[in-house]
């Protein structure tokens, strides 16, 4: 029996991520090393999807692998915090200004936490998203009407409609907790927000005394502190993963002390565990991981993505995004995610492209070639 088969008995749909499925199935990815996939039938592609933006040095980095090697050595987990999630939380301070940090396991839990920070700092029940940005999967930031959820207070507003956020705020700001916003939203086209209704935003929030909720997790790697530092805006509340995690599972939040002060444990406190939060494996390599991105790397791969972006333009190729991060417009994503794989280039299942510090100016020239061979406008078109 092939393994799709075996796979479809015992898996919904044969897959776990909803994210990653491709009809008629996926490829199975057997090895990463550096910026090239191996699959299972031998197939090597240049790895743009990056297990979606998070492996920002490709697959099996020496470095990083030595860091989780040694600490997995010395135990994998334990009933006790350990030195890592200090150690992990000072680096993102000291590269934030943020002033502390609460570790989960994925950007999905990140953001639960996020919003019950939010309502239990603000004693408010309502938050404030947008229409098509992605938050992962919790109740509150999936569409109401989808099977299954029960959202609860959330109002969803339009994106980039001022007068939408402002008549709203009019209306119902004394509830609100929170505004949470991803700055350059991956479903909603990887465009970066308008800043000066970022501006206005924050202004809105500070006038109404609801906290500014940043999610980061995927434009943390943008800048060293996340992408909300090119708009000068200080957020009361982030939430990050992917990046910080080396590979790893892993999410966190950050704030200010007053704002997280709900979780230091005292009766009446919001009680959070996680029996694999602030993971020793996870804390270590991503230490190692973000050492390894500094101010010179993350420039160097926001160069890259940006001449990427002209190259491509400059073929004919509609696409969005800025510095490491790329999205190619189609119309037909399946279509076009097949046409690049069968040529040697992973992408995101909506035509997400995320660069690693792995990857050589001979990886970028292939991807710039193979794309412009899909989606050029002198290109041989979308087939298999
Ligand atoms: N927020 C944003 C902006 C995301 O892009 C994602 C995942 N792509 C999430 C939250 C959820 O993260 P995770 O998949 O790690 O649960």
């Amino acid at each position: 029996m092939s393994v799709v088969d075996r796979a479809r008995r015992v898996l919904p749909g044969g897959s776990t991520r909803t994210t990653l499925f491709v009809p008629p199935h996926p490829p199975y990815a057997v090895r990463g090393e550096g910026a090239i996939v191996t699959d299972d039938t031998g197939h090597q592609v240049i790895d743009c999807n990056n297990n979606y933006t998070s492996l920002i040095h490709g697959h099996a980095h020496p470095e990083i692998l030595d860091a989780a090697t040694d600490a997995a050595q010395c135990g994998t987990a334990f009933g006790l915090p350990t030195h890592s999630e200090v150690a992990l939380a000072e680096h993102l301070r000291d590269r934030t200004g943020i002033e502390q940090w609460r570790f989960c396991n994925s950007g999905t839990e990140a953001v639960l936490m996020l919003l019950r920070a939010a309502r239990a700092h603000t004693g408010r029940d309502l938050i404030v998203r947008f229409e098509g940005s992605y938050h992962g999967t919790g109740d509150a930031v999936v569409s109401p009407t989808a099977p299954g959820v029960v959202p609860g207070s959330v109002l969803v507003l339009p994106q980039n409609d001022l007068g939408a956020l402002t008549a709203a705020m009019r209306e119902h700001g004394d509830r609100v907790a929170a505004v949470l916003i991803d700055l350059m939203p991956n479903r909603a086209g990887l465009i970066p927000a308008d800043a000066g209704y970022v501006e206005a935003l924050h202004d809105l929030t500070r006038q109404h005394g609801a906290l500014l909720a940043i999610d980061e997790v995927i434009t943390f790697r943008l800048r060293e502190g996340g992408l909300h530092q090119v708009y000068g805006i200080q957020p009361d509340l982030v939430s990050v993963g992917k990046v910080i995690g080396g590979g790893f599972p892993v999410g966190a939040i950050g704030g200010s002390a007053e704002v997280l002060s709900p979780f230091v444990p005292a009766p009446g406190a919001v009680s959070w565990g996680g029996t694999f939060s602030a993971n020793p494996v996870t804390m270590a390599a991503g230490l190692t991981a973000l050492r390894l991105f500094g101010p010179a790397q993350i420039t160097e791969l926001n160069r890259r993505g940006d001449e990427l972006r002209s190259r491509l333009r400059a073929e004919g190729v509609e696409v969005n995004g800025s510095g490491s991060l790329l999205r190619l417009r189609t119309a037909d994503p399946t279509e076009l995610w097949w046409s690049l794989y069968r040529r040697g280039v992973l992408a995101g299942t909506n035509g997400l492209l995320a660069l690693s510090t792995a990857m050589t100016p001979a990886h970028l020239d292939q991807i710039a070639e193979t794309v412009t061979a899909v989606l050029g406008r002198d290109g041989a078109g979308q087939q298999r």
